[in-house]
């Protein structure tokens, strides 16, 4: 599902026209709006498809994917102009992070440039009808790699008739079940849209850790009961060494490597295991 980094292409300069914040919960790290100005030439950009930032000091080819992915939130033609507006949202990263690119976006002021590559295709497509379960995890990146993917979803307009489970961590990324708790989840709030498409997904949602004390094997065993029951979808996104410790996690959960990889391996034989995985 990845890119290969040669497929990169060149980087675009764009500069920053304006940036805001759009979300500011207590105890949360804001969400900034930035809106970047640049001359796309052939490329399409389109909202929904994804931009790419090299984060500082790292170069294409240090790492099979060393690019970080915003999804473009809209498009605008500059009148007059053969420059168009994109507009990405970002959450902050901490203070300490100054290696990282949210750092790097969310310091940017008006009139900063910043190179970017793209546009790429959005790497998670929803299932067709909607009665398929899905499966999203978080590998040390949270839930916001499957904004657009909710989205998607909730723009059909129907009710999600399948199970939907949520996970994400830093070790793992099955640390923790995400259920769009304004409380609990509130370090992970983007939007109001993309709040109301999780809650959509979350309506129908029946896996039964929820109501159970939450704990790394529960959620193993929801997510392997939820591989065994028909049709199923499994969205990973996030860092490749948190993904690579899921796969041993589960495979000793299991107590046997082939068990998982097998079944993982049938998934993405059907196209029914997508995933996109940087370094
Ligand atoms: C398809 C897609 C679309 C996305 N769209 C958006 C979007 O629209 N807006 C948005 O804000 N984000 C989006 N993201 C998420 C964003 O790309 C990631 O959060 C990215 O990691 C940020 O890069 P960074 O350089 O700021 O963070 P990094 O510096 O790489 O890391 C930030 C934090 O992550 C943790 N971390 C770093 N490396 C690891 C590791 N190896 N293992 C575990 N934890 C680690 C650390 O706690 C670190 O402080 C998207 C991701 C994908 C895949």
């Amino acid at each position: 599902m990845n890119k290969p980094v040669d497929a990169a292409g060149d980087p675009i300069v764009a500069r920053v026209v304006h940036k805001s914040a759009i979300v500011e919960v207590a105890g949360a790290a804001p969400v900034f709006k930035l809106m970047l100005n640049l001359t796309p030439g052939d490329r399409v950009f389109e909202a929904g498809s994804d931009v790419g930032f090299l984060p500082p000091g790292a170069r294409l080819g240090q790492a099979r994917h060393i690019l970080r992915q915003y999804t473009v939130e809209s498009v605008g033609r500059v009148p007059f102009e053969e420059t168009i507006d994109i507009t990405i949202y970002v959450r902050e990263a901490a203070p300490e992070d100054s290696t990282s690119v949210g750092r790097v976006l969310c310091d940017s002021r008006q009139g900063d440039t910043i190179e970017l590559f793209g546009p790429f295709p959005y790497p998670f497509y929803p299932p067709m009808g909607s009665r398929s379960n899905m499966v999203m995890i978080g590998a040390g990146c949270g839930m916001v790699p499957f904004r657009w993917l909710a989205h998607k979803v909730h723009g059909r307009r129907l009710d999600w008739m399948g199970k939907v489970l949520m996970l994400e961590g830093a070790e793992t990324g099955l640390e923790h079940l995400y259920i769009n708790d304004p409380t609990g989840d509130r370090d992970q709030f983007f939007d109001q849209v993309t709040y109301r498409a999780f809650e959509a997904l979350k309506t129908r949602y029946s896996a039964i850790a929820l109501d159970r004390e939450e704990s790394t094997v529960a959620n193993m065993d929801a997510l392997w009961r939820l591989m065994g029951q028909g049709s199923v979808y499994v969205y990973l996104a996030g860092y490749r060494n948190v993904a690579d410790s899921l796969d041993r996690a589960m495979s000793d959960h299991l107590r046997l490597a082939d068990r998982w990889l097998d079944a993982k391996k049938a998934l993405v034989r059907d196209g029914h295991w997508l995933e996109y995985l940087y370094d």
